[in-house]
């Protein structure tokens, strides 16, 4: 199961933000149905973007949340969709 999720970076490159769509994988699992909530974990992920403005490229940080019933494969960085000033 894959979700897509918009991540906007703050571009150490140039002055500009950008916008990323990310695909993520999670390994979703039925399991129990429970009433009782789901501890969530924080991950954090480190991808490389390219910049719009230079071409190069930089790494940021890409934090996520996941529960015991849905665990975070991989995350891949899948385009870029925009870029705005400040
Ligand atoms: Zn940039």
């Amino acid at each position: 199961m894959s979700e897509d999720l918009i991540h906007l970076v703050q571009c150490p490159l140039c002055p500009n933000r950008h916008e990323y769509s990310l695909s993520v994988n999670r390994s979703v699992s039925l399991g129990m149905l429970t009433s009782q909530p789901l501890p969530t974990l924080t991950r954090r992920f480190v991808r490389l973007f390219t910049c719009p403005s230079t071409g190069n490229r930089f790494q940021a940080t890409i934090t996520l949340e996941e529960t015991a019933l849905s665990r975070i494969e991989g995350v891949e960085v899948a385009s870029l969709l925009q870029s705005s000033d400040g």
